[in-house]
């Protein structure tokens, strides 16, 4: 089964929760395809790392070629290519290796070359295989490199816990196109409701079955009580707000096998997980 978890926003505990899973499963991958910010490694601290580099393909131009008509520079949608004296010029970082430049060009002054943006990384702890997505600094698309990651770590066999980026863009769905069920993240606040809709939207759009966790719960919020109740979305667990718990995210450890009580309760969500994906 693979598991993708999901919040509207970054910092709403969406890596807490995707790490403790994983451990919690025992033998299980994580994968972190949250490529700009990859954290869950801080957390987990996998060992025997493997690096896989991950390319994108860009144009390169012919000058003897090339009959200077311009239809590669106002064909490209991304503003990646400009012309410049008496020839097209790319800028790589914009490029999304879409392939249109080289088959609009009629000179044939146009063919693609290999080049790295970004890296797989794959080590275990324990039981609990960890395949990280590594964004180059600068590029503008997380999405060569999330594929990446999951063609890497999805298998059908085991649990995959895919912790993706933050948001409702592009990369989040290539993160969440694959899963059999999601998890939504939410802190119990009016801000975090607010971008929590925003992904519900997205998982309604793509029909994967969801459910929700709240994180830092101090106390109900009942706006976001009654958008579950009104959807009849399940709230699968409740992360209570603890000085402990953050004091154990902010010295790299793993809740759920440094607190007894954490670690039963994310038996329960695992439970509660597997019970709502299978039904
Ligand atoms: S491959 Fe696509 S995005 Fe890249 S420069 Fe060509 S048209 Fe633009
Ligand atoms: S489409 Fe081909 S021929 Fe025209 S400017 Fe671009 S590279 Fe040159």
């Amino acid at each position: 089964m693979i598991l993708a978890v999901l919040s509207g926003k970054g910092g709403a505990g969406k890596t807490f929760v995707s790490v403790n899973l994983a451990v919690t499963a025992g033998r299980a991958t994580y994968i972190d395809c949250d490529v700009e910010e990859p954290n869950g490694r801080l957390f987990l601290k996998p060992k025997d790392i493997k690096e896989k580099p991950v390319s994108s393909r860009i144009p390169e131009f012919d000058p003897e070629k090339c009959s200077e008509c311009r239809k590669c520079v106002d064909f490209c949608q991304f503003n990646a290519l400009v012309y410049v004296g008496d020839r097209p010029v790319v800028f790589p970082e914009v490029c999304h290796s879409c392939g249109g430049c080289a088959i609009v060009c009629p000179s044939g002054a146009v063919k693609e070359t290999e080049r790295q943006v970004g890296t797989v990384e794959t080590g275990w702890r324990g039981d609990v295989r960890v395949v990280t997505g590594i964004l180059n600094p600068g590029e503008a698309s997380a999405v060569p490199v999330i594929k990446s990651a999951l063609k890497t770590g999805c298998a059908a066999e085991e649990l995959t816990v895919l912790d993706c980026p933050p948001g409702s863009g592009c990369s989040v769905l290539e993160s969440v196109s694959s899963a059999d069920y999601c998890i939504l993240v939410v802190e119990p606040t009016a801000f975090g409701l607010h971008n929590f809709q925003m992904v519900a939207e997205l998982v309604w759009l793509m029909k994967k079955p969801w459910g929700v966790v709240i994180n830092r719960e101090d106390g109900a919020y009942p706006p976001l009580e009654e958008f579950c109740t009104q959807n009849a979305i399940p709230i699968l667990g409740r992360i209570p707000y603890s000085k402990k718990l953050a004091g154990l995210c902010a010295a790299g450890q793993i809740a759920c096998t440094s607190d007894e009580e954490t670690g039963h309760l994310f038996a329960r969500l695992l439970y509660a997980v597997r019970e709502e994906a299978e039904t």
